[in-house]
């Protein structure tokens, strides 16, 4: 017997339903906000997770499934979508069109962490990038759909976390001062954020460690350190959040773990989940393009994980699913299968959701399986009614049963049908 991976899992019909409503949601309103659809493969060139995430991250370092293809390619299974978008940006010219850009995707991702609830090594995103615009309204528009998304799946209590971490101008001079502030208690920090200290200090702002969480309380904010530039977008930021009614929290320590971020950094912060748990986050990237060997291109994105938004959903509440209940069982005595099969033809023609019995046994069977289904109705062929053009029409839910005309049931079952569903 096999068992799925260690950190995968399969979603089997009933749960899929869940998972088909909450992406429907979140591709109608990627159509509202005039956000297209992208596919990137699962897997990519390893070199570029090095050069769009950054090689002094958890994800490069630790979390990444990377093997060698048997003509000698290091690919990497995707740990998240953004280097991705930005590779397939610039390998189709999309710089070309007009700008900006705007696109989606909703797919897997992997990373090899310790498995938990709703943290799995394959795990599901919804994210959106917009490349090529610098403006602060491309950095509110995806935090509102972000917002509203949360919103739709009825999602209360999400907090909007809010920071800027600089640009190449100004961010220098912050981390000196990071790297002096840590410098002399960097003997009490774990042995990642002691390598990472020269290389990388803002990752040592949000290392999961305790001992470190602790150090890096009163670490100095990065708001002495923003240029002009930056203030002026920051403040920018928050005026239009403000006037979209959205509630944000000043958070001076979130950097999120990725190094092509610039400017404004956001995350997703759910009252349910720990402190450090965000539902979500993203922010500008204004260098990945350049990184990734390409011209420089401003660019804003977030990305959620869906698993764990699922996970709270049935914690508060219940997610919805996707209208998928059979509606109508077409059932038939032994010599009229065929007649059966052909009837459901027509009524699945005309939109309705329908199942039939094979015929492998009796009436009597086969009503006790009807029963399980959840169908409404059901259309019995017996051979006598058949003989005077007429089927028996069943209510599974009620009880009771009439003859109706075997031209009119097909007319008759959508009559009944649309009703119910618009009562509903
Ligand atoms: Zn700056
Ligand atoms: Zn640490």
């Amino acid at each position: 017997m096999f068992s799925s991976p260690r950190g995968t899992a399969d979603i089997l019909p009933e749960e899929a339903r869940e998972w088909q409503w909450m992406e429907g949601i979140a591709r109608d309103l990627c159509a509202r906000y005039g956000y297209g659809e992208i596919r990137t493969p699962l897997f990519e060139h390893t070199e570029l997770f090095h050069r769009g995430v950054g090689n002094a991250t958890d994800i490069v370092e630790k979390e990444m499934y990377t093997f060698v293809d048997r003509s000698g390619r290091s690919l990497t299974l995707r740990p998240e979508g953004t280097a991705p978008v930005g590779r397939a940006y610039l390998e189709h010219h999309l710089n070309a069109l007009a700008q900006p850009v705007k696109l989606y995707y909703v797919g897997s991702m992997f990373r090899y962490e310790r498995p938990q609830a709703g943290r799995m090594r394959e795990f599901h995103q919804f994210g959106v990038e917009v490349f090529g615009s610098a403006s602060p309204l491309a950095d509110v528009e995806v935090i509102t759909l972000a917002h509203s998304f949360y919103e739709a799946l009825g999602s209360r209590d999400t907090l909007i976390a809010l920071n800027s971490i600089g640009c190449p101008q100004c961010r220098p001079r912050y981390l000196e001062a990071l790297q002096e502030y840590y410098r002399p208690k960097i003997g009490g920090f774990c042995a990642n954020c002691q390598r990472r200290l020269e290389r990388n200090p803002l990752r040592l702002l949000d290392c999961k460690e305790e001992q470190c969480r602790r150090l890096s309380q009163d670490v100095p904010p990065i708001y002495d350190y923003l240029c002009s530039g930056c203030r002026a977008h920051f403040q920018q930021v928050q005026e239009l959040l403000a006037a979209s009614g959205l509630a944000f929290q000043l958070q001076p320590r979130l950097v999120r773990g990725l190094d092509y971020y610039t400017r404004t950094v956001f995350e997703f912060i759910h009252s349910a989940l720990g402190a450090q748990d965000a539902l979500g986050g993203g922010g500008r990237y204004d260098g990945l393009i350049e990184d990734l060997g390409g011209p420089p291109v401003p660019g804003v994105g977030f990305a959620m994980g869906l698993d764990r938004l699922l996970v709270v959903l049935r914690q508060s509440g219940r997610p919805g699913k996707a209208e998928t209940d059979p509606q109508v069982c077409v059932l038939a005595f032994s010599g009229l299968e065929k007649e059966g099969f052909l009837l459901a033809r027509q009524l699945r023609a005309a939109g309705l959701r329908v199942l039939q019995d094979f015929g492998e046994r009796g009436l009597k069977a086969q009503m006790k399986w009807a029963g399980r289904t959840g169908a409404p109705w059901a259309v019995l062929l017996g051979p006598d009614e058949w003989q005077q053009q007429k089927v028996i029409l069943r209510d599974l839910t009620a009880g009771g049963q009439e003859e109706v005309a075997r031209e009119q049931i097909v007319p008759e079952l959508c009559r009944r049908l649309g009703s119910a569903a618009g009562e509903r």
